[in-house]
């Protein structure tokens, strides 16, 4: 079995990004600029913004935090998202989730530029994606792909499982492989067996938020299989994928932690550096 190293994929990816930043900013005199608001005090975000700030500083971004307490109006933050929208030097904007209950996280996300959209949730990106067309692309699917990609070039006429259908990953995931000429299962809490469905996989990408649901019994010899979840444990950090068992059977397994989360900052750099290339056309 292969582990899939996604500490090591996003640290290459970060070098070509900023070798790409380098050579932007002697074509345009400016660097593609990322603002992140962080609304809040929860320790998970803050540490999650954090990493994000350091990594678009490594790769030489602009990169700006903009923080409100829990308490902030929802018309104060969509009013700096309209600033931001209007700023030149912004060329990414992030909202980092979750919201508190007051802000509606629809209104928020809907509020933002659709180029300026780093996470890809404005439903014109959605639409973007799923119709085919450039767009951006959330960074969790997108750096899932890349590391299927990087390992297997070539996914034409693969059978690909999706476990689990959010907005955020199983959905933009789908698409994705759709796009690489995968046959596509997506699968979801009401999907009837879903073991028999990931027996049939060459690519399966678990991303449901229950600790270790993927069996070894569950994938058959040679599949690749892509782990999304963070599962807080009594035994540490685990995916949704039983990592002991699977890796006995497959192809090639991503680690948790190691595997998908580098890759998700990594492409969140990505994404701001495309979002300011568009803006240059
Ligand atoms: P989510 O919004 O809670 O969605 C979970 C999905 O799993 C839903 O579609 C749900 O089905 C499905 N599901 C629940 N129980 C299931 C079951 N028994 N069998 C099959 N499907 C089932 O979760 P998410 O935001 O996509 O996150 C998923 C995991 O990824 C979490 O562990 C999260 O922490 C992790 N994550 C990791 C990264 C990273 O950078 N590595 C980034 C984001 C999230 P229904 O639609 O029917 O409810």
């Amino acid at each position: 079995m292969i582990l899939i190293d996604g500490k090591k994929v996003a640290a290459e990816l970060r070098k070509e990004l900023k070798q790409e930043v380098t050579e932007l900013k002697a074509k345009h005199n400016k660097v593609p600029g990322l603002t992140v608001i962080l609304i809040g005090d929860l320790t998970p975000s803050q540490i999650y913004v954090k990493n994000k700030e350091k990594s678009a500083n490594e790769v030489g971004l602009k990169s700006e935090v903009i923080k409100y307490p829990d308490s902030v109006e929802e018309k104060t933050v969509l009013e700096k998202i309209q600033d931001l929208n209007n700023d030149e030097t912004v060329s990414g904007i992030l909202v980092q989730l979750p919201l508190p209950k007051h802000i509606d996280k629809q209104k928020v996300i809907e509020a933002i530029d659709p180029s300026k959209d780093v996470d890809g949730f404005h439903p014109m990106n959605v639409g973007n994606l799923s119709s085919g067309y450039e767009s951006s692309i959330p960074c969790t699917p997108l750096g899932c792909y890349l590391l299927i990609k990087k390992f297997e070039p070539n996914l034409s006429g693969k059978k690909a499982v999706v476990v689990g259908r959010s907005n955020l990953n199983g959905k933009p995931m789908t698409q994705l492989l759709l796009k690489e000429n995968c046959t596509v299962t997506i699968t979801h809490s009401k999907t009837k067996d879903l073991k028999a469905e990931c027996l049939e996989a060459d690519i399966i990408v678990a991303a449901v938020g229950i600790p270790e649901l993927v069996r070894g019994d569950w994938v058959k010899k040679d599949a690749i299989v892509i782990d999304v979840g963070i599962n807080k444990t009594d035994n540490g950090i685990v995916g949704d994928v039983h990592f002991d068992e699977v890796s006995k059977n497959a192809k090639a397994l991503t680690p948790v932690p190691g595997g998908v989360g580098p890759m998700t900052i990594a492409c969140l750099l990505k994404n701001t550096i495309d979002c300011f290339k568009r803006s240059q056309i």
